[in-house]
């Protein structure tokens, strides 16, 4: 019998993998619901092609495009709006499960929908991960969800894992977590190289292919600094309990160190259809469309210590996650702001650190009990950020 899957955020560059794997799979996957904020030709086009029953857009104008191309298909396919109706196609009762790939904070509500009704929750959005951590793992515990990790760190992370893992490092002599980084684009640089750097530098990653956001974060070495958080969220440790490991090729994807000396890796190519696929088929795998790996190919691999005071964001995010409470919703509001504004070239590369570092300076403590709490410090932060923005505004 095959699983219905809805793709959170389908235009985007996990979601248009996410459906490279479903269109090898036809018997085994059918999408129940594709959702898309811009890019709406794109959406119409992939659910001609995997003929959905819903696909949700931002608004009215979206909408009226969308029917518009869907008439013209003779595509039978209904279109929702608005940020509830991504919450309902994630919780429908029919849905197995549900790719979180929208970009940052947006995609908190519904990613967390998914975990409220007991899906297979793929996790791709980090940020709804590192904003709202211990809320949205106890949401997977008390409905019987399943929780797959996407991003390719983690995702290794877990194949590395003893895989009746508890939660706790001690019970299976497990040492730390070695989360592997790129070390992005910039990586060798100096604060003096950086001054002038573009986003169409920033972007460019040597080794991965994603969306502008998680490419500026690569950059800054936030992603990293998510990417722990999310870590000590998803594996229960602490942050000195994970090491972070600049490895310029991306073949190894993350590791588990036991205190028996052993060391599980995972490698592959940098692909994300591999980490897809394992979540989708888990326990079980399928072939995701990946090219085999070739250790001839690759030849030597490298492992170096990532540089701080460069990229001072991986600091930020650990501190942030050490302060516990709303921090880690405070830091990932504030780079969602410093990085549009980067990308809209209104600040330099080197003003993201500081801004994330003013606003974080100027948070309050306070712990988290509900989703509004969560959501309130998202909305302080991005306050506070933009009210500070000007300050670093680059002269045109
Ligand atoms: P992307 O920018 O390519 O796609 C983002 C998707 O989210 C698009 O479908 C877009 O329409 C949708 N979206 C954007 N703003 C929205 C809003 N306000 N409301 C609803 N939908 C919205 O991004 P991506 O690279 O695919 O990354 C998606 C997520 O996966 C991010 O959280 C990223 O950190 C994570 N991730 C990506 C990769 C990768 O290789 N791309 C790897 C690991 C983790
Ligand atoms: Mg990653």
């Amino acid at each position: 019998m095959s699983q219905w899957i809805t793709v959170l955020g389908a235009t985007g560059s996990i979601g248009s993998s996410t459906l490279d794997v479903v269109r090898r799979h036809p018997a085994r996957y059918r999408i129940y619901a594709l959702t898309g904020f811009s890019r709406i030709a794109e959406l119409v086009s992939a659910a001609i092609e995997f003929g959905p029953r819903f696909i949700v857009v931002p608004n009215e104008v979206a909408a009226e495009q969308a029917r518009g191309l869907l008439t013209q298909a003779q595509q039978d396919c209904q279109v929702l709006m608005g940020e509830e109706a991504l919450a309902r196609v994630a919780s429908d009762p029919e849905v197995d499960m549900v790719m979180a790939s929208i970009v940052g904070a947006a995609g908190l509500v519904p990613t967390l929908a998914a975990a409220t009704s007991g899906k297979r929750v793929l996790l791709a959005n980090k940020e709804a991960l590192v904003m709202a951590g211990p809320l949205f793992m106890q949401a997977i515990r008390d409905n019987g969800a399943e929780l797959l990790p996407i991003d390719s760190e983690h995702n290794a992370i877990f194949q590395s894992m003893p895989v009746n893992y508890s939660g706790d490092f001690d019970e299976h002599g497990i040492e730390k977590i070695l989360l592997t980084a790129s070390g992005g684009p910039f990586r060798n640089k100096t604060k003096t190289e950086l001054l002038n750097v573009t986003p169409s530098q920033a972007v460019a990653h040597p080794n991965w292919s994603m969306g502008a956001k998680i490419s500026v974060d690569s950059a800054t070495l936030m992603n990293k600094g998510l990417e722990l958080i999310e870590a000590c969220f998803l594996f229960n440790c602490r942050a000195d309990q994970i090491q972070v490991v600049v490895h310029p090729q991306s073949i190894i994807h993350s590791m588990v160190q036991y205190n028996d000396g052993s060391v599980i890796a995972e490698l592959g190519q940098p692909d994300m259809r591999t980490p897809i696929a394992y979540g989708m088929a888990w326990p079980e795998r399928i072939d995701a469309g990946v090219k085999h790996l070739d250790l001839f190919d690759i030849a030597r691999l490298d492992f170096v210590q990532p540089d701080h005071d460069t990229f001072p964001c991986l600091n930020l995010a650990k501190d942030a996650f050490e302060r516990g409470g709303i921090f880690p919703a405070v830091l990932n509001a504030a780079n969602e702001v410093a990085v549009a504004a980067f990308l809209t070239e209104q600040i330099s590369f080197l003003a993201i650190p500081e801004l994330i570092e003013q606003v974080m300076q100027a948070c309050p403590e306070k712990t988290v009990t509900c989703l509004d709490d969560v959501l309130g410090a998202d909305r302080w932060a991005r306050e506070q950020a933009n009210a500070l923005l000007p300050s670093y505004l680059l002269d045109c």
